[in-house]
């Protein structure tokens, strides 16, 4: 839309048509129309601008996505520049420059062993691609051909909303009401200790959850086509950190079962938790790595599942044999997306973006660390710049809040009326900077989480 268009139309017209024809991705909308959100019309470097000219601090990578900023002048330029040239062109059976030139600086920058990209256009759809490949693998595998039928998965997952990886998720407020649609799965207990089972210690129980996954593999390999995980970090769970080691663990039980490990790496990747890729935090090298989200600096709908030789191998042969993946999405590949994924990729290096990742999440942790006393705060949990704070009723008995207060999207109004977008999941306040932002911003972002949570907390109590 030109700038004369919009401006004919005003800020109150806009409103109503949103609220007209617009259906929001996970909001309830009877709530949403009531609250005249901002609409927001530009963005400045960490900043969002709303259609009243008001100025916002985005203080969830505009979900989980963005990393240098917005309006990014190396970014901007490079799409500008491709966009000149041509915006898309398909990717099935015919090739495009922006689209080589990302996997090979994917590759290069990839956990080693991860040679291969197939593109797609969102976090759900890298997961799905993965899933097909990995079943389809083991039919096709030259060292003898299994009929693999199940994934192991691990229990509160986010994989997407596709009925795919609905299937491997565990979320029951999302997937409940899906159940009846979904493929069976084997699920191990997620390995994180906030409330542990009756009579179970933090230790004992992280100690069953290493042993459980190790049960459940060795009881169901012969059948498991994949072992899918986030790695490092449970996101949409409500930032749930794993305990060290836990990755290498799985790695080790998919090396010595067979089992090809399908790391989704659709939020923790592109630097959030202080590595360019999570699964370098434990020298893991996945089978199947899940890229999306941060990819294209958080621009455009671009997404890639990386893959082996080996697995890829397991599709050659002659077109009649029928062993090509059959899969593929319209914009797979995106020329805009992809020359945003490259001038993304070579800020990190410029900018020197995990360094400022390493310094912001130090200082998150100091900005913090009061929240540790506060009778409503049960926990926070943070990796790199992926931060919950758990709020509960009573920290002792760890009692939650009634539901009904939405205390968490309370904590979204009052830091909106403060200047900052969040967003929560559930009674956990979620701060996501961009790996990009400067530590002022950060800080900023941290006083204002803490003061909210103190107004709402208060206001309740
Ligand atoms: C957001 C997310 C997805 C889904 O990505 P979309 O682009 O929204 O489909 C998948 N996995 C993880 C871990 C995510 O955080």
């Amino acid at each position: 839309m030109s700038s004369s268009e919009f401006q004919s139309v005003s800020a109150e017209t806009l409103r109503a048509w949103d609220n007209e024809h617009v259906w929001h991705p996970f909001t309830p909308m009877s709530a949403y129309v009531q609250e005249h959100s901002p609409i927001i019309v530009s963005g400045e470097g960490f900043d969002l601008i709303d259609e009243a000219g008001r100025r916002y601090l985005d203080g969830i990578s505009s979900l989980w996505c963005n990393v240098h900023g917005h309006s990014v002048p190396e970014i901007d330029a490079a799409v500008r520049e491709q966009l000149g040239k041509v915006a898309h062109t398909t990717l099935l059976g015919l090739s495009s420059e922006p689209s080589i030139r990302l996997a090979r600086g994917l590759v290069q920058r990839a956990p080693s062993g991860l040679s291969k990209v197939f593109f797609s256009d969102s976090g759900a759809t890298t997961v799905e691609v993965a899933l097909k490949m990995a079943y389809q693998y083991h039919r096709q595998k030259p060292d003898g051909p299994e009929d693999r039928d199940t994934f192991l998965c691990v229990g509160n997952a986010y994989h997407g909303d596709t009925l795919g990886t609905v299937s491997v998720g565990g979320i029951e407020l999302f997937h409940r009401c899906y159940k009846h649609l979904l493929f069976p799965t084997i699920v191990c207990p997620s390995p994180v200790a906030t409330r542990v089972p009756q009579g179970q210690t933090r230790e004992t129980w992280l100690q069953f959850c290493f042993d459980e996954v190790a049960r459940l593999m060795k009881e169901n390999h012969q059948r498991l086509a994949g072992f899918v995980m986030e790695p490092i970090v449970q996101g949409a769970a409500g930032i749930l950190v794993h305990p060290h080691g836990f990755l290498r663990h799985v790695r080790a039980l998919c090396t010595q079962y067979d089992v090809p490990l399908i790391a989704d790496e659709v939020a923790v990747g592109f630097g959030r938790t202080g590595a360019m890729f999570a699964c370098e935090q434990e020298s893991v090298s996945p089978d199947f790595m899940c890229l999306a989200k941060g990819i294209s600096g958080g621009y455009l709908p671009v997404a890639a599942t990386l893959t082996t030789e080996r697995i890829f191998n397991a599709f050659l042969g002659e077109p009649w044999q029928g062993r090509t993946f059959f899969h593929g999405h319209t914009y797979t590949g995106n020329a805009l997306g992809c020359a945003a994924g490259l001038a993304s990729l070579e800020l990190f290096e410029k900018n020197r973006v995990l360094e400022n990742v390493a310094a912001c999440s130090q200082l998150v942790r100091e900005k913090l660390s009061p929240l540790w006393q506060h009778p409503h705060v049960l926990e926070i949990r943070q990796q790199g710049l992926m931060i919950g704070i758990e709020m509960v009723r009573d920290r002792e008995t760890q009692e939650p809040f009634d539901t009904l207060l939405r205390l968490g999207h309370q904590v979204t109004l009052a830091a909106r009326r403060r200047g900052v977008i969040i967003r929560p999941l559930g009674d956990v306040v979620v701060l996501m900077p961009a790996p990009g932002m400067p530590a002022a911003l950060v800080g900023r972002l941290c006083d204002v989480a803490i003061e909210c949570i103190e107004e709402v907390t208060k206001s309740v109590a």
